[in-house]
């Protein structure tokens, strides 16, 4: 393919960026830097009411933060209404649009009897006819219709979904121009379309039906079709369609949570795409593997799990300074400071494998970082009691003798205290120190804990537990 390819993304801001919006933008993004061509976010806020500036901050958030970089826009359909009327004046002119007057209490009452009957809701064209609606001096109120070919079929190759035909008589006369002067949505965007020469239009299938619609359009303005992508659907466990019952959807609560921007595109990228059994792709990656014809059209499943163990599996490739600067946020959120940035390597590295996430790292890694032990009650009541402590006195004690702090200094100062108090398991020692040390009874290995948290910590934080 050459390198003409022009795509777009096109959120509409009422809302957050979603697990399936961010899905259809990777897509598109993903299909441009594979070809080298165009990637352009337009923003369809048409919809005045709904749209806000809050949920267009956050979408292009979102994008920045997942690094989907537009090349164009982002362009506002609110700032372009002038384009879509010059376009409906053009169809008007042609005869190919029509004003309409019915009212919206006279279209109900046609609806209702239409539904009672067993049929569809479809407008019955009483302005298409005579020279009804080509009154334009009219004064009453009045929308413009598209004037739908009665006649033969509208036929597409979705790239997903393969070859698509619809009869024209089962569409319509759509609105495009609301009675406020305000265009809808197929009109605005098969303007759109075609004046920022999208070549391949790439979005969720529900938009499926919209299709044939704008294609009848693109037919009407005389401009060439482009090609059609419909991408499946995204489902919770339970097969329905992704929802805020299934937890996060927006992608900002998946920033919070303390997933890497890198491992949500990796995971992303799998909803409805593969290439062989491969799992674990870097961005790089999937722009040199990406290819919309091995997208399929069974809806697939988000699985936080999979998603998690996703992360995991890039969190575990982080250089351990990565590891520090992408997890101090997180700390911060604790209330916690890194100061030494060598220490918080070593620290955050002993837990890397058990943190899935940066917030969960930073969670289970807090004890490092505090000035205070925080003490888990029911681990403090089972292994610092007076038995606990009587055992820790000795070891800190020996602690204490120790000039060299390594490895196998600690470990044969542990050895000989496990000996002198007669202590058959080493777990009944390590238990007590390592509640006194880090405030709970699950952490890394406890000499690695020792050894990372140096003699002065060890000392003040055995110190304050035998008080
Ligand atoms: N604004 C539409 C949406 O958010 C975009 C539809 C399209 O891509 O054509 O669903």
């Amino acid at each position: 393919m050459t390198n003409n390819v022009r795509v777009r993304f096109a959120p509409s801001p009422t809302g957050h960026l979603h697990i399936g919006g961010a899905r259809t933008a990777l897509f598109n993004y993903l299909f441009a830097r594979h070809h080298r061509g165009t990637f352009i976010l337009r923003i369809e806020d048409t919809d005045q009411e709904r749209s806000t500036k809050e949920f267009l901050e956050s979408i292009l958030k979102g994008m920045e933060w997942l690094g989907m970089e537009w090349d164009e826009g982002p362009f506002h359909q609110f700032e372009r209404l002038a384009v879509y009327r010059e376009h409906v004046e053009k169809l008007l002119k042609a005869g190919k649009a029509y004003r309409c007057y019915c009212t919206p209490e006279e279209l109900e009452v046609k609806r209702k009897a239409l539904l009672a009957a067993g049929g569809k809701p479809k407008y019955d064209g009483k302005c298409r006819t005579g020279d009804r609606g080509l009154r334009t001096t009219e004064r009453k109120p009045s929308c413009i219709r598209f004037k739908t070919p009665q006649e033969g079929l509208v036929e597409f190759n979705d790239i997903c979904r393969g070859r698509i035909v619809t009869d024209r008589k089962e569409l319509d006369d759509m609105i495009i121009l609301r009675t406020d002067g305000t265009p809808t949505y197929n009109l605005t965007v098969v303007v759109d379309d075609v004046t920022m020469k999208i070549t391949h239009v790439i979005r969720g299938d529900d938009h499926l039906n919209n299709t044939p619609r704008q294609i009848q359009l693109y037919e009407a303005l005389g401009f060439a079709v482009p090609q059609f992508a419909h991408l499946p659907m995204i489902h919770g466990s339970d097969k329905k369609k992704l929802s805020k019952r299934h937890g996060a959807v927006s992608v900002v609560e998946y920033q919070e949570q303390g997933f890497l921007p890198e491992a949500m595109l990796n995971y992303l990228a799998r909803l409805g795409w593969s290439s062989g059994d491969q799992e674990i792709f870097t961005k790089k990656e999937l722009i040199e593997k990406f290819d919309l014809n091995a997208v399929g059209k069974s809806p697939s499943i988000f699985d936080i799990g999979k998603c998690t163990w996703v992360n995991s599996q890039h969190l575990a490739k982080l250089s351990e300074r990565e590891l520090v600067e992408k997890t101090k946020p997180y700390l911060k959120g604790l209330g916690l400071k890194v100061e030494d940035a060598e220490y918080a390597a070593k620290a955050l590295h002993s837990e890397r494998e058990r943190g899935k996430t940066l917030k969960e790292l930073a969670e289970i890694s807090a004890f490092y970082f505090r000035d205070e032990v925080v003490w888990d009650e029911k681990a403090k009541a089972k292994w610092l009691d007076e038995k606990g402590k009587k055992h820790l006195k000795p070891l800190l004690e020996k602690f204490q003798a120790l000039s060299r702090w390594n490895e196998e200094e600690i470990k044969q100062s542990f050895a000989a205290a496990q000996q002198e108090l007669g202590i058959q398991k080493m777990l009944d020692l390590a238990q007590p120190l390592r509640t006194a040390l880090t405030g709970t009874t699950v952490s890394p290995g406890i000499f690695e804990v020792l050894v990372i948290l140096g003699k002065e910590r060890v000392l003040k934080r055995l110190g304050k537990a035998l008080v």
